[in-house]
């Protein structure tokens, strides 16, 4: 389906970035409006639901180098719009492909042969018109076309990533009406040649000693018109369809993480392979533990005295407890390590909890513990403070 999309939707205007942004930017642009317009965040916005599809389809192509270049290639070469399908709206039966070598006077080996041969427009083309419904069109055949890729993200827990989870998974896309079969038409009635072009879907115009084809204006090149529009799809001949799957995102899964399930995109078509998905994971943040590769980590705030003194602190990991031991003369700062505390993964192998002492200062103190400190630091050596001395006698 993406295919002839190209030439009608623009995806830079999607993104909001300029035809000439680096793919750093276009990556910019899309995780901050997927992050906006994601159903999580939206939920029952279907003004959301929509603007997410469009930006994550519009990044489907611009985050990709070699989509984008062949997409920029595309728009240049039809962008006068005299390809533009579905101009007219609804009253048409979009979605069906047309062929491409019937515009250009004969296909490989025929014709116009700056078209022809030479395989980067014969690869080009077939690449972007291998979507659509079906039927309808000149009557050529066409091979087996590999179904879409989709992309989708999904948020999750952060102990749901530690340990590993499996998830229903609901994902939309469009797809051929069931009710006309993708025809369009009404059940019952069949789309009739184009009155314009008696279905050629092309138009020849003279104009001096030369002639042009262009695609039929009346049928945007498809040969078939509908009289009576299918009530399911309203003459377009796609639905959106739903489907749910049971996504098992593996243990240790990280944030930005992107897994691929091979087949699981949409279906291809005349026989074609299907797409695959791509998941793009985010995880959430937990309240206490950060993460760090396998590695988890924990802050954990000490007393003076406790750092002085040596303690046993216990601390929570993930499913339960442990205590370590922190030694006498412990500075701010050290990092104690818990092994085998982290994140473990799928082969069995765990990261570690690392737990950062974090030495506090108490804002107020009883008169006590002001006396006792007092007696303290009389009989403390100031800290050493020495190699800070030349500076400041310079500025003295
Ligand atoms: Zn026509
Ligand atoms: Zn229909």
């Amino acid at each position: 389906m993406s295919s002839k999309d190209w030439i009608e939707k623009d995806y830079y205007a999607a993104l909001g970035v300029d035809k000439s942004a680096s793919s750093d930017e276009i990556k910019k642009a899309y995780r901050r409006l997927a992050r906006e317009s994601h159903p999580d965040h939206n939920p029952g916005d279907t003004g959301a639901e929509e603007r997410f599809k469009t930006v994550s389809e519009a990044y489907a192509v611009l985050g990709d180098e070699k989509k984008r270049r062949e997409y920029d290639e595309m728009r240049s070469l039809f962008g006068s719009g005299a390809f533009r399908r579905n101009a007219r709206g609804a009253g048409q039966p979009g979605g069906m492909p047309f062929d491409v070598s019937d515009l250009f006077g004969g296909g490989a080996g025929g014709g116009d042969s700056r078209f022809s041969g030479g395989g980067g427009f014969t690869d080009l083309f077939s690449s972007i018109f291998s979507g659509g419904g079906g039927g309808g069109g000149p009557a050529r055949p066409r091979g087996p076309a590999r179904g879409r890729d989709v992309e989708t993200e999904v948020a999750l827990d952060f102990t749901d990533a530690v340990h590993g989870v499996t998830l229903p998974l609901t994902l939309r896309a469009p797809g051929v009406c069931d009710t006309c079969h993708g025809n369009g038409a009404k059940p019952g009635t069949q789309p009739v040649a184009c009155p314009v072009c008696h279905g050629a879907g092309v138009t020849t115009r003279n104009q001096g000693s030369f002639s042009f084809s262009e695609p039929c204006r009346n049928c945007q090149g498809v040969g078939t018109v509908v009289e009576e529009k299918c009530p399911e799809c309203h003459g377009t001949g796609g639905v959106t369809k739903t489907r749910t799957l049971h996504v098992r995102f593996p243990a240790g899964v990280a944030d930005g993480q992107r897994i691929r399930l091979a087949g699981r995109g949409e279906p291809g078509e005349r026989g074609g392979p299907a797409g695959d998905l791509f998941v793009q994971v985010k995880v959430r943040p937990d309240e206490l533990f950060g993460r760090t590769g396998d590695d988890l980590t924990l802050s954990v705030p000490v007393t003076y005295a406790e750092a002085v003194l040596g303690t046993d602190l216990r601390v929570p990991t993930l499913d339960g407890t442990v205590t370590l031991r922190v030694p006498p003369g412990t500075p701010s700062g050290r990092v104690l390590r818990a092994r085998g505390k982290g994140v473990v993964r799928k082969d069995g192998r765990a990261g570690d909890l690392l737990v950062t002492l974090d030495v506090v200062v108490p804002a107020k103190v009883s008169d006590e513990a002001r006396a006792a400190l007092e007696t303290f630091a009389a009989q403390t050596p100031p800290a050493a403070r020495e190699h800070l001395d030349a500076r400041v006698r310079r500025f003295s």
